[in-house]
Protein backbone atom coordinates (compact mmCIF):
# COMPACT_ATOMS: atom_id res chain seq x y z
CA UNK A 1 0.00 0.00 0.00
CA UNK A 2 1.12 3.87 -0.62
CA UNK A 3 1.97 5.94 2.28
CA UNK A 4 0.28 8.34 3.65
CA UNK A 5 2.62 11.33 1.87
CA UNK A 6 2.68 9.36 -1.48
CA UNK A 7 -1.00 9.51 -1.73
CA UNK A 8 -0.99 13.16 -0.34
CA UNK A 9 1.65 13.77 -3.06
CA UNK A 10 -1.41 14.26 -5.36
CA UNK A 11 -2.35 17.90 -5.02
CA UNK A 12 -0.17 20.74 -4.00
CA UNK A 13 -1.97 22.00 -0.93
CA UNK A 14 -1.79 18.99 1.38
CA UNK A 15 -5.19 17.21 2.33
CA UNK A 16 -5.15 17.56 6.51
CA UNK A 17 -3.63 14.30 7.25
CA UNK A 18 -6.00 13.75 10.09
CA UNK A 19 -9.01 13.77 6.76
CA UNK A 20 -7.16 11.53 4.95
CA UNK A 21 -6.64 8.97 7.17
CA UNK A 22 -10.31 8.93 8.39
CA UNK A 23 -11.12 8.64 4.59
CA UNK A 24 -8.55 5.80 3.38
CA UNK A 25 -9.94 3.76 7.12
CA UNK A 26 -13.76 4.38 6.08
CA UNK A 27 -12.95 3.03 2.31
CA UNK A 28 -10.94 0.03 3.91
CA UNK A 29 -7.60 1.52 1.80
CA UNK A 30 -9.63 0.33 -1.73
CA UNK A 31 -10.87 1.64 -4.82
CA UNK A 32 -14.79 2.30 -4.59
CA UNK A 33 -15.39 1.77 -8.06
CA UNK A 34 -13.53 -1.39 -8.26
CA UNK A 35 -13.46 -2.42 -4.93
CA UNK A 36 -10.09 -4.63 -5.66
CA UNK A 37 -8.57 -4.06 -2.59
CA UNK A 38 -4.92 -5.41 -3.99
CA UNK A 39 -4.66 -2.18 -6.02
CA UNK A 40 -2.10 1.08 -5.67
CA UNK A 41 -4.73 3.85 -3.93
CA UNK A 42 -5.00 7.96 -4.49
CA UNK A 43 -7.03 10.20 -3.11
CA UNK A 44 -8.65 12.36 -5.37
CA UNK A 45 -10.91 15.47 -5.41
CA UNK A 46 -14.20 14.60 -6.84
CA UNK A 47 -14.39 18.73 -7.36
CA UNK A 48 -10.93 19.43 -8.42
CA UNK A 49 -9.29 21.36 -6.26
CA UNK A 50 -8.48 23.89 -8.45
CA UNK A 51 -12.28 24.85 -9.05
CA UNK A 52 -13.62 23.72 -4.90
CA UNK A 53 -10.23 24.47 -2.75
CA UNK A 54 -12.37 22.13 -0.38
CA UNK A 55 -10.03 19.23 0.97
CA UNK A 56 -13.89 18.40 3.06
CA UNK A 57 -14.20 14.63 3.34
CA UNK A 58 -17.59 15.24 1.38
CA UNK A 59 -14.73 15.75 -1.42
CA UNK A 60 -12.76 13.04 -1.22
CA UNK A 61 -12.43 9.58 -2.69
CA UNK A 62 -10.10 6.98 -2.48
CA UNK A 63 -9.46 5.54 -6.50
CA UNK A 64 -6.90 3.05 -8.03
CA UNK A 65 -4.86 4.54 -10.09
CA UNK A 66 -6.67 3.34 -13.31
CA UNK A 67 -9.51 4.81 -11.49
CA UNK A 68 -7.36 7.61 -11.27
CA UNK A 69 -6.69 8.36 -14.65
CA UNK A 70 -9.94 7.49 -15.68
CA UNK A 71 -11.61 10.46 -13.24
CA UNK A 72 -9.03 12.51 -14.98
CA UNK A 73 -9.39 11.99 -18.32
CA UNK A 74 -11.80 14.36 -20.34
CA UNK A 75 -12.27 12.05 -23.31
CA UNK A 76 -15.94 12.22 -23.99
CA UNK A 77 -15.98 8.55 -25.11
CA UNK A 78 -13.98 6.91 -22.07
CA UNK A 79 -16.23 9.55 -19.74
CA UNK A 80 -18.68 7.45 -17.32
CA UNK A 81 -16.61 8.56 -14.25
CA UNK A 82 -18.69 11.48 -13.71
CA UNK A 83 -18.19 13.44 -10.83
CA UNK A 84 -21.92 12.13 -9.75
CA UNK A 85 -21.26 8.53 -10.28
CA UNK A 86 -18.19 9.03 -8.13
CA UNK A 87 -20.05 10.10 -5.50
CA UNK A 88 -22.72 7.52 -5.91
CA UNK A 89 -20.17 5.02 -5.72
CA UNK A 90 -18.17 6.14 -2.72
CA UNK A 91 -21.29 6.20 -0.92
CA UNK A 92 -22.58 2.72 -1.91
CA UNK A 93 -18.79 1.40 -1.07
CA UNK A 94 -18.76 3.16 2.57
CA UNK A 95 -22.46 1.33 2.90
CA UNK A 96 -20.89 -1.78 1.71
CA UNK A 97 -18.37 -1.61 4.13
CA UNK A 98 -20.96 -0.64 7.48
CA UNK A 99 -22.55 -3.95 6.33
CA UNK A 100 -19.78 -6.19 6.18
CA UNK A 101 -18.81 -4.74 9.42
CA UNK A 102 -21.96 -5.02 11.34
CA UNK A 103 -22.60 -8.68 10.17
CA UNK A 104 -18.82 -9.84 11.10
CA UNK A 105 -19.81 -7.81 14.02
CA UNK A 106 -23.27 -9.60 14.45
CA UNK A 107 -21.18 -13.10 14.13
CA UNK A 108 -18.34 -12.44 16.57
CA UNK A 109 -20.27 -14.44 19.74
CA UNK A 110 -22.06 -17.25 17.30
CA UNK A 111 -19.32 -19.91 19.20
CA UNK A 112 -19.56 -21.86 22.07
CA UNK A 113 -18.89 -20.73 25.50
CA UNK A 114 -19.67 -17.03 24.33
CA UNK A 115 -21.02 -15.16 26.75
CA UNK A 116 -21.99 -11.26 27.54
CA UNK A 117 -20.75 -10.73 31.13
CA UNK A 118 -22.58 -8.12 31.57
CA UNK A 119 -25.06 -4.98 30.20
CA UNK A 120 -25.23 -1.61 30.67
CA UNK A 121 -29.00 -1.40 31.44
CA UNK A 122 -29.42 2.74 31.33
CA UNK A 123 -27.42 2.82 27.78
CA UNK A 124 -29.04 -0.07 26.47
CA UNK A 125 -32.48 1.19 26.63
CA UNK A 126 -31.51 4.34 25.58
CA UNK A 127 -30.49 3.17 22.41
CA UNK A 128 -33.64 1.07 22.66
CA UNK A 129 -35.31 4.50 22.14
CA UNK A 130 -32.86 6.31 19.62
CA UNK A 131 -32.88 3.53 17.95
CA UNK A 132 -36.47 2.56 17.74
CA UNK A 133 -36.37 -0.47 18.81
CA UNK A 134 -39.26 -2.52 19.48
CA UNK A 135 -38.73 -4.88 23.04
CA UNK A 136 -41.80 -6.70 22.62
CA UNK A 137 -39.74 -8.56 19.48
CA UNK A 138 -37.69 -10.26 21.70
CA UNK A 139 -38.62 -13.56 22.10
CA UNK A 140 -38.37 -13.75 25.81
CA UNK A 141 -39.87 -10.69 26.19
CA UNK A 142 -43.40 -12.52 27.03
CA UNK A 143 -41.56 -14.28 29.97
CA UNK A 144 -40.02 -11.18 31.36
CA UNK A 145 -43.17 -10.04 31.66
CA UNK A 146 -44.98 -12.85 32.77
CA UNK A 147 -42.50 -13.16 35.79
CA UNK A 148 -42.83 -9.33 36.43
CA UNK A 149 -38.79 -8.61 35.41
CA UNK A 150 -40.66 -5.89 33.02
CA UNK A 151 -43.30 -3.62 31.96
CA UNK A 152 -45.62 -4.14 29.09
CA UNK A 153 -42.85 -1.61 27.41
CA UNK A 154 -40.36 -3.79 27.97
CA UNK A 155 -38.16 -2.01 31.13
CA UNK A 156 -36.74 -3.81 33.69
CA UNK A 157 -38.67 -3.20 37.15
CA UNK A 158 -36.99 -2.16 39.97
CA UNK A 159 -35.25 -5.50 41.09
CA UNK A 160 -36.84 -4.82 44.45
CA UNK A 161 -40.04 -6.10 42.84
CA UNK A 162 -38.97 -9.60 41.78
CA UNK A 163 -37.17 -11.63 44.33
CA UNK A 164 -37.60 -11.95 48.29
CA UNK A 165 -33.55 -11.48 48.28
CA UNK A 166 -32.41 -8.15 49.74
CA UNK A 167 -30.26 -6.43 47.03
CA UNK A 168 -27.96 -6.01 49.80
CA UNK A 169 -27.71 -9.31 50.11
CA UNK A 170 -27.14 -10.47 46.62
CA UNK A 171 -23.72 -11.25 44.42
CA UNK A 172 -24.78 -10.02 41.46
CA UNK A 173 -28.41 -8.86 40.39
CA UNK A 174 -29.30 -12.41 38.49
CA UNK A 175 -28.63 -14.60 41.07
CA UNK A 176 -31.63 -16.41 41.15
CA UNK A 177 -32.62 -19.38 39.12
CA UNK A 178 -34.97 -17.18 36.37
CA UNK A 179 -31.98 -14.93 35.85
CA UNK A 180 -30.95 -16.43 33.27
CA UNK A 181 -34.28 -15.70 31.35
CA UNK A 182 -33.73 -12.14 31.72
CA UNK A 183 -30.19 -12.29 30.30
CA UNK A 184 -31.35 -14.01 27.12
CA UNK A 185 -34.29 -10.84 26.94
CA UNK A 186 -31.68 -8.04 27.58
CA UNK A 187 -28.99 -10.21 24.93
CA UNK A 188 -31.66 -10.22 22.51
CA UNK A 189 -32.39 -6.56 22.60
CA UNK A 190 -28.47 -5.75 22.49
CA UNK A 191 -28.44 -7.50 19.35
CA UNK A 192 -31.16 -5.85 17.91
CA UNK A 193 -29.14 -2.84 18.72
CA UNK A 194 -26.09 -4.50 16.90
CA UNK A 195 -28.08 -5.08 14.55
CA UNK A 196 -28.96 -0.97 13.92
CA UNK A 197 -25.82 0.97 15.32
CA UNK A 198 -22.19 0.52 13.63
CA UNK A 199 -19.57 -0.11 16.31
CA UNK A 200 -16.13 1.21 15.10
CA UNK A 201 -13.52 -1.99 15.28
CA UNK A 202 -11.10 -0.25 17.46
CA UNK A 203 -8.79 -3.61 16.58
CA UNK A 204 -8.35 -2.56 13.36
CA UNK A 205 -7.00 1.26 13.27
CA UNK A 206 -5.08 0.25 17.11
CA UNK A 207 -2.06 3.05 16.36
CA UNK A 208 -3.06 6.39 17.68
CA UNK A 209 -2.51 8.48 14.69
CA UNK A 210 -5.74 6.35 13.11
CA UNK A 211 -7.56 6.60 16.35
CA UNK A 212 -7.37 10.49 16.53
CA UNK A 213 -8.42 10.65 12.89
CA UNK A 214 -10.86 8.56 12.96
CA UNK A 215 -12.81 8.12 16.47
CA UNK A 216 -14.19 11.28 18.56
CA UNK A 217 -16.73 11.25 21.55
CA UNK A 218 -19.88 9.84 20.74
CA UNK A 219 -18.97 7.24 18.47
CA UNK A 220 -19.27 3.33 19.51
CA UNK A 221 -16.62 0.89 19.65
CA UNK A 222 -15.55 -2.46 19.84
CA UNK A 223 -12.28 -3.96 21.13
CA UNK A 224 -11.06 -7.32 21.40
CA UNK A 225 -8.25 -8.10 23.51
CA UNK A 226 -6.06 -7.94 26.95
CA UNK A 227 -8.41 -5.73 29.90
CA UNK A 228 -7.33 -5.70 33.36
CA UNK A 229 -9.95 -4.94 36.04
CA UNK A 230 -9.04 -3.71 39.60
CA UNK A 231 -11.89 -2.72 42.32
CA UNK A 232 -12.87 1.11 43.14
CA UNK A 233 -14.94 0.06 45.94
CA UNK A 234 -14.49 -2.29 49.08
CA UNK A 235 -18.25 -3.93 48.32
CA UNK A 236 -18.71 -7.35 47.53
CA UNK A 237 -22.35 -7.92 47.31
CA UNK A 238 -25.24 -5.30 46.38
CA UNK A 239 -24.69 -2.60 44.31
CA UNK A 240 -21.87 -0.25 43.78
CA UNK A 241 -19.45 -2.44 43.18
CA UNK A 242 -17.47 -0.39 41.03
CA UNK A 243 -14.44 -1.34 38.88
CA UNK A 244 -12.29 -0.05 36.63
CA UNK A 245 -11.90 -1.78 32.99
CA UNK A 246 -8.75 -1.55 30.96
CA UNK A 247 -6.80 -2.27 27.93
CA UNK A 248 -3.47 -0.39 27.74
CA UNK A 249 -1.48 -1.24 24.49
CA UNK A 250 1.09 0.67 21.83
CA UNK A 251 0.82 3.76 24.00
CA UNK A 252 -3.00 3.78 23.60
CA UNK A 253 -5.35 3.13 26.89
CA UNK A 254 -9.07 2.03 26.93
CA UNK A 255 -11.02 2.70 30.04
CA UNK A 256 -14.58 2.28 31.31
CA UNK A 257 -16.25 2.09 35.03
CA UNK A 258 -18.88 0.04 35.41
CA UNK A 259 -21.13 -2.02 38.91
CA UNK A 260 -20.23 -5.70 38.66
CA UNK A 261 -23.07 -6.44 40.42
CA UNK A 262 -24.85 -6.17 37.28
CA UNK A 263 -22.98 -8.75 36.03
CA UNK A 264 -25.20 -11.83 34.59
CA UNK A 265 -23.54 -14.74 36.42
CA UNK A 266 -21.33 -16.16 38.94
CA UNK A 267 -18.56 -16.88 36.49
CA UNK A 268 -19.09 -13.54 35.31
CA UNK A 269 -17.99 -12.29 38.29
CA UNK A 270 -14.57 -13.84 38.52
CA UNK A 271 -13.85 -13.02 34.56
CA UNK A 272 -14.24 -9.37 35.68
CA UNK A 273 -11.27 -9.36 37.82
CA UNK A 274 -7.73 -9.30 37.25
CA UNK A 275 -6.51 -9.90 33.67
CA UNK A 276 -8.71 -11.31 30.79
CA UNK A 277 -9.66 -11.65 27.40
CA UNK A 278 -12.38 -9.56 26.75
CA UNK A 279 -14.66 -8.11 24.40
CA UNK A 280 -15.98 -5.04 24.99
CA UNK A 281 -18.50 -2.43 23.34
CA UNK A 282 -18.41 0.88 24.35
CA UNK A 283 -19.42 4.42 23.69
CA UNK A 284 -16.70 6.97 23.57
CA UNK A 285 -16.70 9.71 25.95
CA UNK A 286 -13.40 11.82 26.07
CA UNK A 287 -10.15 11.09 24.04
CA UNK A 288 -7.19 12.97 25.62
CA UNK A 289 -3.47 12.79 25.59
CA UNK A 290 -2.04 11.54 29.82
CA UNK A 291 1.35 11.26 29.64
CA UNK A 292 2.49 8.76 27.46
CA UNK A 293 -0.94 7.73 26.65
CA UNK A 294 -3.98 8.45 24.55
CA UNK A 295 -6.78 7.67 26.78
CA UNK A 296 -9.98 6.87 25.55
CA UNK A 297 -12.46 7.51 28.52
CA UNK A 298 -15.98 5.30 27.64
CA UNK A 299 -19.05 4.05 29.03
CA UNK A 300 -18.95 0.26 28.39
CA UNK A 301 -22.42 -1.08 26.81
CA UNK A 302 -21.47 -4.74 27.47
CA UNK A 303 -18.53 -6.84 28.13
CA UNK A 304 -18.06 -10.66 26.62
CA UNK A 305 -15.99 -13.52 27.26
CA UNK A 306 -15.38 -16.39 24.45
CA UNK A 307 -15.94 -14.80 21.49
CA UNK A 308 -14.29 -14.71 17.95
CA UNK A 309 -11.87 -12.29 17.17
CA UNK A 310 -12.12 -11.57 13.55
CA UNK A 311 -9.17 -9.03 13.44
CA UNK A 312 -6.84 -11.24 15.38
CA UNK A 313 -5.05 -12.99 12.79
CA UNK A 314 -5.98 -10.34 9.81
CA UNK A 315 -4.16 -7.38 11.50
CA UNK A 316 -1.13 -9.09 11.15
CA UNK A 317 -1.34 -8.53 7.38
CA UNK A 318 -3.43 -5.12 7.66
CA UNK A 319 -2.09 -1.73 6.89
CA UNK A 320 -2.92 -0.95 10.47
CA UNK A 321 -0.48 -3.10 12.28
CA UNK A 322 -2.02 -4.42 15.43
CA UNK A 323 -0.12 -6.11 18.32
CA UNK A 324 -2.96 -7.78 20.68
CA UNK A 325 -2.32 -9.17 23.87
CA UNK A 326 0.60 -7.66 24.83
CA UNK A 327 0.64 -4.86 27.98
CA UNK A 328 3.90 -3.36 26.58
CA UNK A 329 3.23 -0.47 28.85
CA UNK A 330 1.92 -2.01 31.93
CA UNK A 331 4.32 -2.55 34.18
CA UNK A 332 1.78 -2.93 36.71
CA UNK A 333 -0.09 -5.53 35.52
CA UNK A 334 0.57 -8.04 38.15
CA UNK A 335 -0.24 -5.55 40.87
CA UNK A 336 -3.58 -4.79 39.64
CA UNK A 337 -4.44 -8.73 39.75
CA UNK A 338 -2.95 -9.41 43.01
CA UNK A 339 -4.52 -6.17 44.40
CA UNK A 340 -8.09 -7.29 42.93
CA UNK A 341 -7.42 -11.17 44.64
CA UNK A 342 -7.07 -9.05 48.56
CA UNK A 343 -10.61 -7.39 47.40
ZN1 LIG B 1 -10.32 1.09 -9.23
ZN1 LIG C 1 -7.31 13.28 -8.84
Amino acid sequence: MESIELILSESRPPIPEIVARKILFESKYTCCICRDSSKSIIIHHIVPWEESRSHAEENLVVLCLEHHDKAHSKHELSLNLTTERIRDAKQKWIQTIKEKDVETILNIHNTDGAFYDYFNMGRVYELVDNLKINPTESKYYRYALQHGFINAEGLVLPLENWSKTRIEEKDYWLDFFEGTYLYHYLKTLFLMIINKKHFIRLNRIWNRKAITSVIKPGDFILIQGVFYFRSKTNKVKGNQQIKLGYRKAKGIKVEFEFDVFYCNSDSSRSHLSGRSVKTVYCLVRSIKIDGEFLVLTCSALALGTGFNRPDYFSTYYSHCYVEDDECDYDDNCFDDESEDEIV
